[in-house]
This record gives structure tokens, sequence and C-alpha cells, in this order.
């Protein structure tokens, strides 16, 4: 089960760059979790988070 911490989130969008279908910005400009499908390319973002922000 992918999860943000959305205190952690920098907001910078590279989890959106990279996984588009698992993540998108939301309205206060932090990554959100959109789908839990795609857990692989997920795994790999959360690796090079900056803020580690991304819980898998
Ligand atoms: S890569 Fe990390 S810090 Fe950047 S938007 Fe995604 S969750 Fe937030």
């Amino acid at each position: 089960m992918v999860k943000i911490d959305k205190e952690k989130c920098l907001g910078c969008g590279m989890c959106v760059s990279m996984c588009p279908d698992v993540f998108e910005m939301d309205e206060n400009g932090k990554a959100k979790v959109i789908s839990q499908k795609n857990t692989p390319c997920a795994k790999e973002v959360a690796e090079s988070c900056p803020g580690e922000a991304i819980i898998e």
C-alpha cells in the first residue's frame, strides 16, 4: 500500500513525472496516490524522493 507523508512531501513533483499512473499533485501542491497498481514504479521513486515522503 503506497502512501504519502504530506508533512514530509516537498512538492517537487518528481514522483508524478516518474510514475504518473500512481501519483498526482493535490490542490495543496503535495503529492497524492491515485492508484496502487504500479507499485514497482512507486518503490523505485520512493528511494529517490528528496523528502523521503513515500511510504510503501
Ligand atoms: S517525490 Fe517526494 S517530495 Fe517530491 S512530490 Fe513526490 S512525494 Fe513529494
